[in-house]
């Protein structure tokens, strides 16, 4: 089974939510975050062509708020768009890596990759509007996986990695900001028992699922996860009016999942 950020994220989030979504493929309509794909996905393509050499004019010019925010992100970060050619060893966009771990496949997907002799810096576009508080996203799995997955499977050690977040999309005049994520030993060693405690509980939970039919775990009834969850009649944890319930959709294409703050 391949495992990646947003799969642990709904783990951890809510098991009987990851059971819904990935097991029985529901899901509920977009979210408005959801809904933002287009403008996201070509920000990244933009970012990727731009390192493979291949023209942006027509990326650029088609929506002026991309043009903008790519200006303002060009003025931010020059370090970024200037590589140093003398001492960067490796730089890569749109960078998969993947490593066995427990029976699974651990899988990443770094926006940009750029490494020299002494570190490797994971850097990643976010293209919603507004960032998230710093302990949130430290925790979040993106983070603790990507850089993970980079100190399991490179000659660096945690201490030569950082995974840096850019906020590109600003309001005209505004700047873009980041968040900058440090990596050390104690840090690896946690992420390492964290996900060998998840990947043991969903081994676990799946073995009982498939065997027995038994359903996922649910969170705590008081758990404020529920008020607002889609699948609050299905779980038979409605607060909410049955109106107000939206009726879930065949979920077929896991691809189409946009990039959402978690
Ligand atoms: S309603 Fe509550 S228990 Fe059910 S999936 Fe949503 S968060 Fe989980």
């Amino acid at each position: 089974m391949i495992i990646y950020q947003r799969l642990l994220n709904l783990l951890e989030t809510c098991p009987r939510k990851f059971q819904h979504i990935y097991l029985e493929q529901l899901d509920s309509p977009l979210t408005p975050a959801q809904q933002e794909r287009p403008w996201g996905s070509r920000f990244h393509l933009l970012m990727q062509q731009r390192e493979l050499g291949l023209p942006i004019d027509l990326l650029v010019r088609e929506n002026s708020q991309m043009k903008n925010c790519f200006t303002a992100f060009l003025k931010a970060a020059p370090e970024i768009f200037a590589p140093n050619r003398d001492s960067e060893t490796f730089r890569q966009a749109e960078y998969s890596r993947t490593m066995d771990f427990k029976g699974y496949v651990l899988t990443v997907v770094y926006d940009l990759l750029i490494a020299d002799a002494k570190k490797a810096q994971i850097l990643d576009w976010k293209t919603y509007p507004h960032p998230q508080e710093q302990q949130k996203l430290a925790q979040n799995w993106q983070t603790r996986l990507y850089l993970y997955v980079l100190a399991e499977t490179s000659e660096y050690l945690p201490e030569q990695i950082s995974m840096t977040y850019w906020f590109v999309r600003t309001n005209k005049g505004e700047r873009p900001q980041r968040l900058n994520f440090d990596y050390n030993k104690e840090q690896h060693k946690k992420t390492e028992k964290y996900l060998t405690m998840w990947l043991e509980r969903l081994k676990d939970w799946l073995d009982k699922y498939m065997e027995k039919g038994e359903q996922f775990p649910q969170v705590d009834p008081n758990s404020r996860k529920c008020i607002d969850c889609k699948f609050a009649i299905r779980c038979e944890r409605s607060r909410i009016q049955k109106e107000e319930a939206i009726a879930l959709t065949a979920y077929s294409n896991l691809a189409n999942i946009e990039e959402i703050c978690l």
